[in-house]
């Protein structure tokens, strides 16, 4: 699984790193969220799936 985030959408507020803070970090320059590796490993993918689930903006896609 890939997992990217899209700046355009990203309004920050990091409910996604509180699912997946292994594969979420939030900027310190704007507040958005970034993903280090977009690669994610499969024992993070659950967290990954939920925390897309969770972003109020949609912000988030993964590729399988
Ligand atoms: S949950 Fe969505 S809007 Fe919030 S920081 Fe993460 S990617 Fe951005």
């Amino acid at each position: 699984m890939k997992v990217s985030v899209d700046p355009n959408k990203c309004v920050g507020q990091g409910m996604c790193v509180l699912y997946a803070p292994e594969i979420f970090t939030l900027s310190d320059d704007d507040g958005r969220a970034q993903v280090p590796q977009q690669l994610v490993q499969a024992d993070h993918e659950d967290a990954v799936r939920q925390a897309m689930q969770a972003c109020p903006e949609q912000a988030i896609s993964i590729t399988e």
